[in-house]
């Protein structure tokens, strides 16, 4: 079995220079996190706020911690003083409290929009029309606090390679004929089973946990 620094220098190697890896901890212990960290590695992505808080307080202060699960409403608070990038926001509600926070804090929030490109019914997101109203609603509503940096997109877990490929390309164009308008500079796909699928349809961040720290129990 590899170690987890070797593990994390082999899928890094896969990516192309401009697409930001960040290293999926969660469920995995601070040891774990810290082994990646010696490699050099410093950007983390957990998906529940709790633990998020837990591994922050215990581990290197120049780690930046990626929110990239549902957001709960409620739990955004404890996060918001360090969080540095949050990609699942998939409600117009979520952001208007992000940005209450952000307030609170005095701190632009960076957010990712979360948009459904799945076939499965329990995925999370915004449809492409919504997409749009929301970053119009953001404008008028002056969210002062809130900065959306790009979208996130999971596609259908599946074998079915033609149909990943598909999701991909649909997020990946719908974000490049808004990009300019809305300054997008971040597109989040593709995981362990499905970043190289992501990265040839124009993903710049994956974010990739068990082909780093090894399958989850
Ligand atoms: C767990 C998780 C990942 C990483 O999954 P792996 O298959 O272990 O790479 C990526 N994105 C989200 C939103 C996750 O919850």
């Amino acid at each position: 079995m590899l170690t987890v620094a070797e593990n994390l220098k082999k899928v890094a190697d896969t990516l192309p220079p401009e697409v930001t890896l960040v290293a999926v901890s969660k469920t995995k212990p601070t040891t774990a996190i810290l082994a990646a960290y010696e490699a050099g590695h410093r950007i983390f992505g957990e998906n529940r706020v709790q633990e998020l808080c837990q591994k922050y307080k215990e581990l290197p202060k120049d780690i930046r911690w990626h929110m990239i699960g549902h957001v709960q409403k409620n739990k955004i608070k404890y996060m918001a003083s360090f969080v540095d990038l949050i990609h699942g926001v998939d409600a117009w509600s979520t952001l208007k409290e992000i940005d209450k926070q952000g307030k609170r804090f005095r701190r632009t929030l960076n957010c990712l929009l979360q948009v459904k490109i799945a076939q499965e019914e329990q995925k999370f997101g915004f449809g492409f029309d919504e997409v749009l109203s929301v970053l119009q609603r953001v404008h008028e509503e002056g969210l002062t606090h809130v900065a959306i940096k790009g979208l996130m997109g999971m596609a259908t877990f599946s074998q079915d390679v033609a149909q990943i490929d598909q999701e991909f390309l649909k997020l990946s164009e719908f974000y490049q004929q808004h990009q300019n308008k809305y300054g997008f500079t971040v597109l989040s796909m593709g995981m362990s089973g499905d970043y190289p699928i992501a990265v040839a349809n124009g993903s710049n961040m994956v974010r990739v946990g068990s082909a780093i720290f090894g399958n989850r129990s």
